[in-house]
């Protein structure tokens, strides 16, 4: 069963300006089978965030087709692809994304505000997202009284509180240090085993190695794309 899948995605920026044309993405093929763990890496400029972005419904392909669950983004209106953020991705980020202002309850809930869920349910989902990541006890704190591993697992359960088809992380340990990022690489393991889909992007071969399977990508194009650690 595939989750996300590029036909040939063609991503051109500044087209119609008097900007440089850009070409980020210049016919990329990608299939991602439920259930995998993979490492997007590639040099500064090659296309990385380009491709998260599509693959997270923040944009579309100028060229080709881009499905999530089987279903063209192509064909969707902005309402649709904010909705399909909504229901089917979970974000985590680098630098945590967390806000200060609201208690750690409040933020892992923050994605269900847009699809209209009751505040009961809500609540609930939380409990059992943060829950998953050990931080139940936390609930009416605030991000600052938390260390970065932890507010990284709270971005976690935000980031799963919607049950999402594809969890898309982009450089998740980069602001932490080696312990404290090694424990967020078990929880992505732990989850991986559960069954979640997830994608990486990471500059360090180290966590890349911990993965399924590993895309490089250069100069707009897949340049290698190879399964890890015995995975078929
Ligand atoms: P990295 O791969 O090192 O994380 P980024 O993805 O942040 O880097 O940016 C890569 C390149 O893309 C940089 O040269 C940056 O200036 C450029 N870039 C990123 N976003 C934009 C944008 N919105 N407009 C123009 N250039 C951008
Ligand atoms: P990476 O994440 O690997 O650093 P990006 O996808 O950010 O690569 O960038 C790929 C190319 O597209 C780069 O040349 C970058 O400068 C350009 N780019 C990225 N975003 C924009 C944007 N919004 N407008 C114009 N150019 C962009």
């Amino acid at each position: 069963e595939t989750v996300a899948e590029f036909r040939e995605v063609e991503k051109v920026y500044n087209e119609g300006t008097s900007a440089p044309v850009v070409r980020a993405l210049r016919g990329v093929n990608l299939t991602i089978p439920r259930g995998q763990y993979v490492a997007i890496m590639g040099p500064s400029g090659s296309g990385k965030s380009t491709l998260m972005n599509i693959l997270g419904c923040l944009d579309r392909p100028t060229q080709g087709s881009y499905l999530i669950d089987g279903e063209d983004v192509a064909g969707f209106t902005d309402e649709e692809l904010s909705r399909a953020r909504g229901e089917r991705l979970g974000f985590v980020f680098q630098a945590f994304n967390l806000i200060q202002q609201l208690t750690i309850e409040d933020n892992v809930q923050v994605p269900l505000f847009y699809s209209g869920v009751p505040p009961v349910k809500r609540r609930e989902a939380a409990e059992r997202s943060l829950e998953r990541v050990g931080l139940l006890d936390r609930l009416g704190h605030r991000p600052a009284e938390l260390s970065g591993g932890q507010q990284q697992r709270v971005a976690i359960a935000r980031a799963l509180v919607n049950e999402p088809s594809l969890l898309l992380a982009d450089e998740p340990t980069g602001n932490l240090d080696s312990s404290t990022g090694q424990a967020i690489l078990d929880m992505f393991d732990q989850l991986h085993r559960a069954g979640l889909t997830i994608v990486m992007v990471t500059h360090d071969e180290s966590v890349a190695e911990r993965c399924e399977r590993i895309v490089r990508v250069l100069d707009g194009l897949i340049d290698k794309d190879e399964m890890v650690n015995g995975a078929v």
